[in-house]
């Protein structure tokens, strides 16, 4: 039985929101604390929900969030050097989704407002106190606020991870830059599809839209990171002679690039990548979503892995007697899950802006990266099926058991 009541959630993003609906579900209170001074709508381009982030959606009766306004991908292939492969997808999955990141959140933050959950403003956390008692949260603005526990759901950069470990490390720059676009071009496919694309000096993506035109994603390669900021600064046009010098002689990627209106170009700066970490929680403090598992673009995941481990979170504080004991068995349960996704995902990134040396091995590699996709049950199986028992009841492993057997009841 549940020792815990309250919670602060700190960071109203996707996995914030999604952890406090779920605290509640858990008859846990939460509030959510967001740094930024109002709404992040209009923010953000396209991000996928997988089967299994749609799945986890549902547990807190906000699978709405990744359906309404989506482009669901039934077909997928891959094309490079002028081949195109057609991948074929698991049998009896739903299809993913490509939401808009600024959809997703404003269905969430409604959500939660609709269920009775506060969310507050303006609130970036900069301390922490943690006692036997609960925990104490002090914000820039000088006010502080308390409950049992708080949870870090603050993003890649998190503020949380520091405080848990002041020695965690740093996100990663994955060598690419994200940028997005909608294209007059037509691709002449239904859409539905997405096609990845490796050209001829980097990678990109593209999707048709029910309007006709066409969705595409470019990863630029790239020296140094680039915050979000910066690369918001830099004037559009300059971004769409950029695109043009790498995609230019690639077929669809220089006609997507040359019909795009450089107020139709959307910088999302350097693409990380969170290595490991090695602390998820204090006694009273607790990661989730991309402060604690980033696993790169190219996963496919990453949003649909933060959902997971909110709604997980949520199972363990229901259910076990205190908030060391519920963390330990939070991380048991999403660890080996989110480091495989993260490993998977890692390989592709090498690829997507290959070196002198990639370029040469590119063939072979390509040919490595086929045998994979051309084995969904195998690469993705385990992935997407994975579906969150919330009735089961999650245990500890009885002393003296390994691991693996730990917070049984979940993850069929
Ligand atoms: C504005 C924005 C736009 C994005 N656009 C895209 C996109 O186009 N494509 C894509 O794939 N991913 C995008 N992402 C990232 C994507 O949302 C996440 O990778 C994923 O959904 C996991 O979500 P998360 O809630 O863990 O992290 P995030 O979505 O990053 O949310 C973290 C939240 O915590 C808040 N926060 C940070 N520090 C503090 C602090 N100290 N105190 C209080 N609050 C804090 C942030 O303002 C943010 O709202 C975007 C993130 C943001 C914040």
């Amino acid at each position: 039985m549940s020792g815990t009541r309250s919670a602060l959630v700190i960071g109203g993003g996707i996995a914030g929101p999604v952890a406090a609906l779920a605290l509640q579900k858990a008859g846990i209170e939460a509030v959510v604390y967001e740094a930024h001074p109002s709404t992040a709508d209009g923010i953000g381009g396209s991000l996928a929900i997988a089967p299994n982030g749609q799945a986890a959606l549902e547990v807190v009766g906000a699978r709405h969030a990744a359906e309404d306004g989506s482009v669901p991908i039934s077909r997928s292939a891959l094309s490079f050097g002028g081949t195109e492969v057609e991948l074929p997808h698991l049998a009896g999955l739903p299809p993913m989704r490509l939401v808009q990141r600024a959809g997703l959140y404003r269905a969430l933050h409604d959500l939660a407002l609709s269920r009775g959950i506060r969310v507050e403003y303006g609130k970036r956390l900069v301390a922490a106190d943690e006692g036997p008692g609960g925990v104490t949260a002090r914000f820039a603005d000088g006010t502080s606020a308390g409950a049992d526990v708080l949870v870090g759901a603050d993003g890649i950069h998190s503020a949380v991870r520091k405080l848990i470990d002041p020695g965690a490390p740093d996100p990663g720059h994955t060598g690419v830059l994200g940028l997005e676009g909608v294209a007059d071009h037509r691709v002449g496919r239904e859409p539905g599809s997405l096609n990845f694309a490796f050209g001829k000096r980097a990678y990109y993506l593209y999707w048709p839209l029910p309007d006709g035109r066409t969705g595409w994603g470019a990863n630029l390669p790239q020296d140094g990171p680039m915050t979000l900021t910066e690369a918001r600064e830099v004037r559009p046009e300059a971004w769409a002679r950029r695109l043009r010098e790498i995609y230019g002689d690639d077929d669809p990627g220089g006609r997507l690039v040359r019909s795009t209106p450089a107020d139709r170009l959307q910088a999302a700066g350097s693409l990380h990548i969170l290595p490991h970490v090695p602390h998820w929680h204090s006694d009273r403090m607790v990661l989730v979503g991309d402060a604690v598992h980033a696993p790169s673009n190219s996963s496919g995941q990453g949003a649909s892995l933060a959902v997971e481990s909110a709604v997980e979170l949520a199972r363990c504080l229901r259910d076990l007697p205190d908030a060391p004991r519920a963390f330990a068995a939070y991380e048991r349960l999403r660890r080996p899950r989110v480091e495989k996704v993260a490993a998977r995902a890692a390989k592709t990134n090498t690829l997507k802006a290959p070196g002198p040396a990639a370029r040469v091995l590119m063939p072979v590699l390509m040919r490595l990266l086929l045998r994979t996709a051309l084995r969904p049950e195998r690469t993705f199986g385990a992935e997407q099926r994975y579906r969150i028992d919330w009735d089961a009841p999650v245990r500890e492993p009885e002393p003296g058991a390994g691991a693996a057997s730990s917070a049984a009841g979940s993850g069929r």
